[in-house]
């Protein structure tokens, strides 16, 4: 039924659109026109089979099979084809060639018709690599954006996500039609690749995800005394530096200590990425010491509880080294779960089809958890090898794992599709 030699033959295809010079790796970023050549080769391949294709203003390309109740709502699945910088053929692309195959079997059946409609959607710019927030496609469809906002979100060089639209042509004045009515949806399922080693470690052949971990970012600025290193003896100095490494190690105690034995569940993760020294001078003391938090969790209250206990640590030991300690809230999302009916639907489905899956817990985002607000919404994840390597050139998955991973979704949609809707 699923044809590996056209799930590797798109794989290709896809990898051609890309903007790297220096031949590593894949660079697709959104709202691009390496990106827009993506979504055009979708498109032409999706019109061949009979679907009504467009792209709206949010750059989101949506391919619409009709069902035979031509007024019952659509049941949808599909990815994001953008890229970070330097990455893999497969983050995103899997999930479209996913759907796209799930196309391709359609027009080949001569049996039972579906009754509701199939729309396969590719979402723009779903990686933070470009303008610093993920899911600006999906967004768009749950009305989290407007005109004004995609203004105030730009690139390194200084480009709005706004006038970046306009450039392609798009026009994100006018997103009245990019926004998804949720009693148009009946249910959207990505497929997606894992990003790490779970899966491929466990044997599993896919997972069901269940939670999208959550973030809370906070900001540090540790103060003490920049002195001459020379001339400032050790037991008076107050080094921001020190002060702040202090933190930073008893921070990863904290995350350790939490840190679950089930490899499926990542737990709480805390992160420092980004660190600044001020004066910066090899002979001087350092007087400012600012980093970044990045707590990842699975339960809200265990995630909030860390961000307060870390803001108590990171004041205690700056107590303890006379240091002044400043901390803020940069942002937080809470973890999100999916929903339970559909990730029934989809360990039912995999029961169908003789694999073995198990539940999980995604630790990035996906345009599924922003979808959910619409409709209810999945992820089955397939293994990623390599160690789970992903937004890099060695990212990998098996296009038989692939092809186990279309089957799943294959049957849920085929048992989405005679369940009665909502109201209906
Ligand atoms: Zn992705």
């Amino acid at each position: 039924m699923v044809n590996h030699e056209r799930l590797r033959r798109y794989l290709k295809q896809f990898a051609t659109f890309n903007d790297n010079r220096d031949d590593h790796g894949v660079t697709r970023l959104g709202y691009t026109l390496q990106e827009r050549q993506a979504h055009a080769f979708f498109s032409r391949e999706m019109s061949k089979l009979g679907a009504q294709v467009y792209s709206d203003n949010a750059g989101n390309t949506i391919a619409e099979f009709a069902g035979t109740r031509s007024t019952a709502p659509a049941l949808a699945c599909g990815s994001h084809l953008d890229s970070v910088e330097h990455a893999g053929r497969f983050d995103g692309v899997a999930g479209v060639i996913a759907a796209m195959e799930i196309a391709h079997i359609r027009a080949s059946e001569t049996e039972t018709a579906w009754n509701h409609p199939l729309k396969i959607v590719v979402f723009a710019t779903e990686e933070g690599a470009r303008f610093g927030q993920a899911c600006v496609g999906s967004r768009i469809a749950a009305r989290l954006h407007t005109s004004e906002s995609l203004s105030q979100l730009s690139d390194a060089t200084g480009i709005s996500a706004f006038r970046a639209m306009q450039e392609l042509g798009l026009n994100p004045n006018d997103l009245a039609a990019a926004q998804w009515q949720p009693h148009e949806w009946k249910a959207f399922i990505e497929l997606h690749i894992e990003q790490g080693p779970s899966l491929d470690k466990s044997g599993f052949d896919a997972g069901i995800v269940s939670t999208i971990s959550g973030s809370t970012r906070l900001s540090f600025t540790f103060t003490g005394v920049a002195s001459h290193s020379g001339g400032t003896p050790m037991r008076i100095r107050r080094d921001a530096l020190a002060g702040a490494a202090e933190f930073l190690v008893a921070a990863e105690e904290y995350a350790l200590q939490r840190a679950p034995l089930d490899f499926l569940d990542p737990g709480l993760r805390i992160t420092t990425g980004q660190l600044s020294v001020e004066p910066g001078g090899i002979t001087t003391i350092p007087g400012v010491c600012t980093l970044s938090v990045d707590i990842r969790g699975v339960v809200d209250t265990v995630q909030q509880e860390c961000a307060h206990d870390l803001m108590n640590l990171a004041h205690r030991i700056a107590n303890h080294r006379q240091l002044e300690c400043t901390c803020h809230h940069v942002s937080e999302v809470l973890p999100e779960h999916l929903s339970a009916d559909v990730q029934q639907v989809l360990h039912d489905a995999a029961h169908v089809c003789g694999t073995r899956v198990c539940t999980m817990v995604s630790g990035a985002s996906h345009d599924a958890q922003i979808i959910q607000r619409i409709c209810p919404s999945g992820i089955v994840f397939i293994p990623s090898l390599n160690g789970g390597v992903s937004h890099s050139p060695h990212e990998l998955s098996r296009v038989s794992d692939l092809a186990t991973g279309v089957k799943i979704l294959y049957s849920a949609l085929r048992k989405l599709d005679t369940l009665q809707d909502c109201g209906g």
